[in-house]
């Protein structure tokens, strides 16, 4: 049962706030001057802190992570070494007074040295390629979120000690620096040139950032806010669509939250490696390259659109995240789940031939934080290892692993349904005023429920609870009563759970009898109904699936509904093939549910409609790898997806819409991997064009054409796809090779691929991810860990601590073998630190799912194809 629980949270208070540093001392300003040495991957640093003493203390605490403090005064009177101690495993700095420090302003000055990172975290160095040379070169970046301000220089490291920081760097003289302010002033020093940075207004420490290297950009303007983009050199003209879409997404937000963007710059940073997605530090925003850079004649629709989406869900956190932060990571969702839900839908907004709002299945890229794939958080909330959108945060570590599904796709999918139950306008409204009461401070979710409640007169908290405070989603269950009646039952969706506690939330539901305006009813009990409905139509709930909850139709209600297939839109028809796979995943429905409704949905070229139906094919087909019935499966899985294929042809028509290049693309890589031979060989032909004419082959099917032909590479064909890559100096197209290379299913060419993940060819931070493609891609995940488990060290070395957790787990989730769940469990209990516990459970729980689901689904698959008599 759902009780609601004794109002679990308050509006912020910093008093209150959970954290481990004392809160008598908060720092006002902090001024910090760093001197790194490239030759030594170190640097030192000094700083002063403007302190606010609250009630007199005895000793300063505060946080410090592999640093060496090397002097320390307080209101210029210095410290002896025996007043400093670091606790590395608590990551603070503690300093101990000669007296009693009276309440008031004082003064924290200190000296310090740190190292350089090889990963992405804190101060860390970039090997690359310079474009159109052969140089190598090294640039310098910083990641900070969650808690690696800390590594450059001591601070007051939790997020609702908010203060103002003014940066200082010095760099070799040829140059350029980024931080999140304007540059003030410049010097030539002996080493250099000095960079001082103006300070920026009151922020949280882990929104800090600097890049310097030798870079290039490209600027423009929009309003009083100047705009670039910044690159290594000679890639700066590959910003122009992220410089154009900038100044639109800016226009928009400004408008929408009704407090415009107070910096006077945004640049956004293009990292040629370190890290894999992108930060939303304020004023200067990080991004993979590929995340952000678009070549108009080799980039894929794909990358166009990833961009865009990226790059409005970092800029909706200059709002949401920079300018009012979450007061602690428990509420790292107020962040995440609300710039995910922002981002797309301001890129639905002004692209909306992409369909953003419907693609929402698996992201391609397992690495990628940043996604529409609301089935893809359901389907990890619907298991044992789920949590709640808020959960208590106590350590570093779990201030990390915050970082996942829930938070940043279930927050989305919520504020989503909230938003159309709500309406736009009196959302928007609330926004508005949570926006202007929290500026340049902090808040919880109870602010947040608090300003909409306000807006929109409802009691907000109360729906909201059961969905931020209480893991899981429920399942409606529909049934067809006498005279226009329908009885509605809920209870909680799981899948290989079994007695999970039971639960009750309050759903926004929406309904439509086909043909007539849609309906709502706020569900508050366990059961409910629907009264004087048309009884001879069908009737779909959920009305175009935006809604996180699954439903299951009885018999009559579900005949009735398969009739009416062709007056649906897409969005409910994708909505109801979701709903059939989740119930069949959840062994509430047998296949022939699923592949029933497959067949009888209309013919089409629906790209979101294609796409479900692909990666649901994708996962059978992998998950039967070895099982006799997998060839049958595969000529009936293209018998489903060719005549799509045939409709759309290898080539782009005249006036097609502008998502017949992903699909066309998404369903050569489908056939492909499902051994169509005529489809293998068209990529055989196209590679040989491309070989000696690029521009022959199309962006958009680049990365499909390099896959397939990877997947059934002979040596020669891998040796051709190696050169390319080792050859490019643009990060997506390097990218798209070695996805190609990691397919191949040929033993010998798997281990020639595994090294490569020891080597430098690929990004540091994306090297690493080399061995989860194999394990997923080449069939021989057991390959891929026997060569992750010889080589872990040097592989965990290109990771941070986050990574370290969830790599080897990450392996194991390819397996589909009982044994394999305790050989994790055995490996994790001799190698892992405790903190990987969650990471475990979820692997071991995938590997157990699968194992009983291919039981299952081998028998079922096997009598529903025979009835097809293929
Ligand atoms: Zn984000």
């Amino acid at each position: 049962m759902f009780v609601p629980l004794m109002h679990a949270e308050k509006p912020f208070e910093f008093a209150r706030t959970p954290g481990k540093l004392p809160k008598e001392v908060v720092p006002m300003k902090y001024s910090v001057r760093f001197v790194p040495n490239i030759d030594n991957f170190t640097f030192t640093g000094s700083e002063t802190a403007e302190l606010s003493v609250h009630s007199s203390v005895r000793q300063l605490v505060l946080n410090a992570l592999e640093l060496k403090v090397i002097e320390a005064s307080i209101d210029g009177k210095a410290l002896p070494q025996s007043a400093m101690k670091i606790d590395e495993k608590n990551e603070l700095f503690t300093l101990a007074l000669p007296s009693q420090l009276a309440a008031g302003s004082h003064t924290l000055a200190l000296t310090f040295s740190g190292k350089i990172n090889q990963q992405g975290q804190g101060l860390f160095y970039m090997r690359y390629q310079e474009q159109g040379t052969s140089a190598k070169k090294l640039a310098l970046g910083t990641q900070f979120e969650a808690t690696d301000a800390r590594r450059l220089f001591p601070c007051w490291d939790e997020p609702s000690f908010r203060a103002r920081f003014q940066l200082t760097a010095v760099v070799p003289e040829n140059w350029l620096a980024v931080s999140n302010m304007p540059i003030e002033s410049e010097k030539k020093v002996s080493d250099g040139k000095e960079i001082r940075f103006a300070a920026t207004p009151s922020m949280s420490s882990y929104l800090n950032v600097f890049v310097a290297g030798e870079l290039d950009l490209i600027e423009s303007r929009s309003g009083p806010t100047q705009i670039r983009v910044i690159t290594t050199k000679g890639k700066a003209k590959l910003g122009r669509y992220a410089l154009e879409a900038t100044a639109q997404i800016l226009k928009y937000y400004n408008d929408y939250f009704g407090v415009p963007y107070p910096l006077p710059k945004l640049d956004q940073v293009a990292l040629p490696g370190g890290f894999g997605g992108a930060m939303e530090n304020w004023g200067g925003i990080t991004y993979y390259e590929s995340a952000l850079l678009f070549d108009p004649k080799n980039s894929s629709a794909e990358t166009k659109q990833d961009i865009y989406e990226v790059l409005a869900h970092e800029m909706a956190h200059q709002w949401f995240g920079d300018l009012v932060t979450m007061a602690w990571w428990d509420n790292l969702w107020l962040n995440e789940g609300f710039a995910s839900w922002m981002g797309t839908k301001c890129t639905a907004h002004f692209n909306p031939q992409w369909e953003v709002w419907l693609r929402r299945n698996l992201p391609r890229d397992p690495t990628r934080r940043v996604g529409i794939a609301k089935e893809q958080a359901m389907e990890g909330d619907a298991r044992s290892t789920t949590h709640p959108i808020q959960q208590p945060i106590a350590t570093e570590a779990e201030a990390s692993s915050a970082f996942d599904d829930i938070t940043y796709k279930k927050g989305q999918s919520f504020l989503r349904m909230l938003e159309s139950f709500l309406g736009e306008d009196v959302f928007r409204d609330g926004i508005r005023r949570y926006i202007a009461a929290h500026k340049y401070s902090n808040s919880t979710t109870a602010d947040l429920w608090n300003a909409l409640s306000e807006s929109s007169g409802k009691p907000i908290a109360e729906i909201a609870a059961g969905w931020t405070e209480q893991p899981g989603f429920p399942l409606v269950k529909v049934k067809r009563e006498q005279g226009g009646k329908f009885s509605l039952t809920q209870e909680r969706f799981t899948v290989n759970f079994k007695n999970a506690p039971p639960l009750e939330w309050k759903i926004p539901l929406t309904y439509s009898v086909i043909g007539e305006a849609p309906g709502t009813l706020l569900m508050t009990g366990k059961i409910d109904s629907l009264q004087k409905l048309q009884t001879n139509r069908a009737l779909k709930l959920n009305v175009n699936g935006a809604g996180n909850y699954r439903v299951e139709y009885d018999e009559p209600s579900w005949s009735l509904l398969l009739q009416t297939l062709p007056e649906l839109g897409v969005e409910d028809r994708v909505n109801l093939l979701s709903d059939a796979w989740a119930l069949v995943q959840a062994d509430r429905a047998p296949i022939s549910l699923y592949f029933g409704l497959v067949e009888k949905l209309p013919s089409s070229t629906e790209l979101a409609e294609r796409e479900q139906i692909v990666n649901v094919l994708d996962f059978i087909n992998r998950l039967l790898i070895g099982r006799p019935e997998r060839e049958k499966f595969q000529a009936y899985a293209r018998s489903i997806l060719r005549p799509t294929f045939d409709a759309l042809g290898w080539d782009p028509k005249v006036g097609e819409p502008a998502t017949a290049g992903n699909l066309r693309a998404s369903l050569i890589n489908a056939l492909g991997d499902l051994n169509d031979q005529e489809i293998v060989a068209g990529c055989r032909e196209r590679l040989t064009k491309y070989l000696t004419n690029p521009q022959s082959l199309q962006p958009d099917l680049r990365p499909s054409v390099f896959a397939v032909v990877g997947r059934y590479a002979d040596k020669e064909t891998w040796n051709q796809l190696h050169e390319l890559g080792l050859k490019t100096t643009s990060t997506e197209e390097k990218q798209n090779y070695y996805d190609g290379l990691a397919g191949a299913i040929d033993p010998t060419l798997v281990k020639k691929t595994l090294p490569i993940a020891l080597t430098d060819e690929l990004p540091t931070s994306r090297a690493v991810f080399l061995v989860a493609k194999v394990a997923r891609d080449s069939e021989h995940p057991d390959l891929a860990w026997n060569f992750a488990k010889a080589n872990m060290k040097a592989l965990l070395a290109k990771t941070d601590a986050l990574g370290a957790n969830r790599y080897a787990p990450s392996l194991f989730t390819f397996f589909s073998d009982d044994s394999r769940a305790n050989e994790l469990k055995a490996h994790a209990k001799l190698n892992l630190p405790v903190t990987s516990a969650i990471d475990v459970a979820k692997a071991v729980d995938e590997i157990q799912f699968r194992s009983q689901f291919k039981k299952r689904l081998a028998s079922q698959l096997s009598a529903w194809i025979n009835k097809q008599k293929l």
